[in-house]
């Protein structure tokens, strides 16, 4: 029997700043062959239960997540947590917290886009986001594009919402050691999101995975959609010397908002010890 698998640990449904409702973005995963798929949507497990009836239903394996937002040294960092009990209260009363503190930040990245001419914003990201609970920068990126302000949201993403850029606010997350100990609380798998997506010089993510693990994190994501092919050799060496497991996710968004379909993507390296051996080997976690 062919026993190839494709596993890909990092997607997003409309709960969060995903397109797709969770059962829509199972049926693409299962149409692009993933074999065991993860929803992880920011600082939310809302998802969750209609995405594992979809993956039932389709012979797809199914992994909880999340996507914790987390603030780190001035720096936003996500983490994942892979393989949660999306019932444990302290998990979840922590995700309540970070998305309190969304409306509020919405309500700043309004006004200020409001004193570079763009008004309506509010109201205009709120349509977009299908979880009022849950409001992101993407949705506010939506909204720039149907008002002609840019072509699309990464474009939007090149002049707005971003550090030095119209739109853009300092927002404290959650703090690294908190949501590490949640998503562990949880019986989850605590991995660094996207770690080449960060601007740290090298010391600075040196530092970061140095803390990481001292927190309890057990991964990082080694391959994912933007990583280049050195970046990813250099965090699967990073893996391996600091003995954290490795993960491979698309941190898929949505048709035409994501360069990878949820699956389409390399293998992990060799060398490295894929996350997914923890949900069997309880030594992992
Ligand atoms: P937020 O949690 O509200 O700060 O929104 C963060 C989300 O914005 C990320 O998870 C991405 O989906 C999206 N995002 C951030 N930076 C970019 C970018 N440069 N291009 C496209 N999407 C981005
Ligand atoms: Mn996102
Ligand atoms: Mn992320
Ligand atoms: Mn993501």
């Amino acid at each position: 029997m062919n026993s190839i698998k494709n596993i890909d640990l990092h997607n997003h449904s409309r709960v969060s700043d995903g397109l797709l409702a969770p059962a829509e973005l199972v049926q693409l995963a299962a149409s692009n062959g993933v074999t065991t798929l993860a929803l992880t949507d920011h600082d939310d497990v809302d998802g969750l239960e209609e995405a594992a009836l979809a993956a039932n239903s389709l012979g797809v394996e199914f992994i909880k997540g999340v996507e914790v937002s987390v603030t780190w040294a001035q720096h936003t960092i996500h983490v994942l947590g892979l393989n949660i009990d999306s019932r444990e209260s302290t998990l979840l009363g922590g995700l309540a917290g970070i998305r309190s503190g969304r409306m509020e930040r919405a309500e700043r990245i309004a006004r200020e886009l409001a004193k570079a001419g763009i008004s309506g914003a509010l109201e205009g990201a709120l349509r977009y986001a299908h979880n009022p609970n849950i409001v992101a920068r993407p949705h506010f990126a939506r909204y720039l594009v149907e008002q002609g302000v840019a072509r699309d949201v990464p474009a939007v993403f090149k002049r707005f919402l971003v550090k030095g850029k119209a739109g853009y606010v300092k927002h404290c997350w959650a703090a690294m050691g908190d949501a590490v100990s949640w998503i562990r609380g949880a019986g989850g798998i605590p991995v660094l999101a996207h770690p080449g997506r960060y601007s740290l010089n090298r010391s600075a993510m040196d530092f970061l995975m140095d803390e990481f693990v001292e927190a309890g994190g057990r991964g990082i994501e080694v391959v994912t959609c933007n990583h280049t092919q050195e970046q990813v050799l250099f965090f699967a060496d990073q893996a391996v010397r600091r003995g954290l497991m490795a993960s491979r996710g698309s941190d898929y968004h949505g048709p035409g908002e994501s360069r990878l379909e949820p699956g389409k993507l390399p293998p992990l390296p060799p060398q490295c010890i894929p996350v997914w051996q923890a949900w069997d080997d309880t030594s992992l976690h």
